[in-house]
């Protein structure tokens, strides 16, 4: 007989569904939960998740449902320089470098063809939409350095070299094959900045 008692166990199991989350963290999370009197307060605020956020037409980031993109609709950002991340995560992580205020693209998935992944599931389309409509001067390719990054990155170029003054692409001092998740703020800050433009490289 299973000795966890059957919420426990149902709870058990959906943490594991987490990034990162084994049997024992998963353990260790619903203990904590419990000793402090449950978790409402959290499950609250994920249970409204779907129902509150939707994706930005414009970046695909996330906005609270029919409000302004806290991106998109700010008049302080630089709408010349467009950035284009591989997940919405990694808006956040170049955010914190400080060292971008322009507009971004999430393309929620990098090309591949063996997952099946097609140009047409990163909003390629609304990407150059907006590329005509505002005025785009610079788009950083910040996909990460991995094959598929890479191979992104190479399309992305095809399609934009006609339409825009400059493209870049991020690399200066990010360890081939990484993550962008795991690298840190200030190694991020210097790939931003040491940017080659893709436009002039032989
Ligand atoms: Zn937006």
């Amino acid at each position: 007989m299973d000795p966890y008692p059957p919420v426990l166990r149902r709870c058990l199991e959906e943490l594991q569904k987490l990034p990162g989350i084994g049997p024992r963290s998963a353990q260790r999370i619903l203990f904590h939960l419990l000793s402090r009197g449950g978790a409402g307060g959290l499950a609250e605020a994920l249970s409204n998740l779907e129902r509150d956020v939707e994706r930005c037409p414009a970046c695909r980031a996330y906005r609270n449902r029919g409000e302004e993109c806290p991106l998109c609709d700010d008049p302080r950002r630089d709408p010349s320089l467009l950035c284009i991340v591989e997940s919405p995560g990694e808006v956040y992580l170049v955010e914190a470098t400080a060292e971008f205020r322009g507009l971004y693209h999430v393309l929620h998935g990098l090309l591949s063809p063996l997952r099946g992944v097609s140009p047409a599931a990163l909003g390629l389309e609304s990407l150059l939409r907006r590329i005509r409509e505002r005025e785009v001067e610079e788009v950083i390719l910040a996909t990460p350095p991995t094959a598929e990054g890479e191979a992104t990155a190479s399309y992305i170029l095809e399609i934009l070299k006609e339409r825009v003054g400059k493209v870049s692409r991020i690399g200066f001092g990010l360890p081939v094959g990484s993550d962008l998740q795991y690298v840190d703020s200030q190694t991020l800050s210097r790939a931003l900045t040491g940017r080659r433009d893709l436009m002039k490289a032989p």
